[in-house]
């Protein structure tokens, strides 16, 4: 009795980290459950299926009709974050000039890179998106 409840207290204190959750797409609430069903974002089938609820502590994902309407913003804000980190990481390593094509080299890949990383980006929008609204709670995984 008295070694399960020290295992118990081991369990309850570990508290997951929150980039490392958001990165894994786990519930904001316990940060142990899967949002979505299936691991692969480029499973373009079921990429997006999502649990109704937490598996691991029943926290309901859509907490209200439309929720997710509300992911546009984080989308748009990530995609944007994504265009000034490569334009940055352009102008260092291969700079841009009015004398040739850079410029429209760097647009061109960048606009195939958003098309590429979307499915990713559109499920990280609904993890940080259900991060503003649930909030962590230590308690909310079960002990076992
Ligand atoms: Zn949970």
């Amino acid at each position: 009795m008295c070694a399960v409840n020290t295992v118990n207290a081991q369990h309850s204190h570990h508290k997951p980290a929150l980039l490392g959750s958001v990165l894994h797409n786990k519930c904001s609430r316990c940060r142990r459950g899967d949002l979505f069903v299936g691991h692969n974002p480029y499973n373009l089938k079921t990429f997006m299926q999502m649990n109704e609820h937490c598996p691991v502590c029943g926290q309901r994902f859509e907490i209200e009709p439309g929720f997710w309407y509300g992911t546009g913003f984080v989308s748009y804000a990530l995609s944007v974050a994504v265009c000034v980190a490569t334009f940055i990481a352009w102008k260092v390593l291969i700079g841009f000039s009015l004398d040739d094509n850079r410029l429209f080299w760097w647009m061109g890949l960048n606009g195939l890179l958003l098309v590429v990383i979307q499915p990713v980006l559109m499920r990280l929008s609904r993890t940080i998106w259900l991060n503003f609204f649930v909030r962590y709670d230590p308690l909310a995984a079960p002990i076992v």
